[in-house]
């Protein structure tokens, strides 16, 4: 039978509408600024979206252009300025910057109350306490995936593939915190035995950067496969995992595009609306 489709973009309308909601109740404006440094065409397509959804659901977007040769220093003095900027609740600078620049740093000095990627060292910190904080965006929409579509989480058996701190690390914590209660192992580039691993899952996280690895021998029977991955290939865009072969043994699947994709988006704005919310106190 073929998987449920989990439709990342009816989710992240839920999302946007509730942000809209709440946002029109207040008696100020949030504010994003967005920071795009040098001319990666992909990084402007990105920034551009989250700019008009921004617009879409009533926060003001302040938004800051750099050139490539931007030197740190004067990346540092406008993260300065944004931190005490009173109307900026939210700072996010794209990623990646271009080389010459230290990524870790510029987000490190991002004040962490302004912070709504979620990828300060601090709010890092606060999700491996399992204490409320500022969540990363991907892993933050793949759990609220998890949530719309009443996925139990609970006692369930959970691999995810990748270890990066932006996607695969936090998105683990996340799924063993209390309340979501699943027992979760991460795989990576060294895993030996891949299939063997993910088989054992009920909820399987592909988050890689590989065309198609995960294929219907990697998947168990009847369980949920969220696929993170973004290729670029001759074919489009895909995901990493094999759609067409996964979709007939798994029993729900994100597709791509239109699955984890607009819910980092959406989660931007639900995170702007915390972060302004918590500072202002409202
Ligand atoms: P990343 O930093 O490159 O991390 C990739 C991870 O995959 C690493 O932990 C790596 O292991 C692991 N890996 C590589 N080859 C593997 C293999 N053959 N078997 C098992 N694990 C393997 O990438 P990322 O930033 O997490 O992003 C992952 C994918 O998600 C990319 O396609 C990216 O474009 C996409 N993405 C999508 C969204 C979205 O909104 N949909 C958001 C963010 C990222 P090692 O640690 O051992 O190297």
């Amino acid at each position: 039978m073929a998987a449920q489709i989990l439709d990342g973009k009816e989710v992240a309308a839920a999302v946007k509408a509730e942000v809209e909601a709440a946002v029109a109740h207040l008696d100020y404006q949030p504010g994003l600024a967005t920071v795009l440094v040098g001319d990666d065409p992909a990084s402007h397509t990105y920034v551009r979206g989250k700019r008009r959804d921004a617009g879409e659901v009533g926060i003001r977007s302040h938004h800051h252009e750099l050139a490539a040769d931007t030197r740190q220093g004067d990346l540092e003095s406008l993260i300065d300025d944004l931190n005490d900027d009173d109307q900026v609740d939210g700072v996010l600078v794209q990623l990646p910057l271009p080389s010459g620049l230290d990524s870790e740093s510029i987000v490190a000095r991002i004040d962490p109350a302004k912070d709504v990627d979620g990828l300060h060292p601090y709010n890092l910190g606060l999700l491996v306490l399992d204490r409320p904080g500022l969540r990363p965006c991907t892993p933050g929409g793949i759990m609220r995936i998890l949530d719309h579509y009443q996925i139990t989480t609970r006692g369930s058996r959970a691999v995810v593939v990748g270890r990066s701190f932006l996607v695969g690390r936090p998105l683990a914590l996340m799924l063993a915190s209390r309340g979501a209660d699943a027992t979760v192992s991460v795989a990576h580039s060294r895993t030996t035995d891949l299939a063997a691993v993910t088989a054992e899952a009920d909820i399987l996280v592909a988050a890689v950067g590989s065309p198609s690895l995960i294929s219907a021998q990697h998947v168990r029977e009847g369980a949920v496969v969220i696929d993170v991955g973004i290729n670029r290939t001759d074919d489009g865009l895909v995901g990493d995992v094999d759609f067409e072969s996964v979709s007939q043994v798994a029993s729900a699947i994100t597709p791509v595009p239109g699955g984890v994709g607009p819910m980092t988006r959406a989660m931007l704005l639900a995170n702007t609306l915390a972060a302004a919310r918590a500072r202002r106190g409202s």
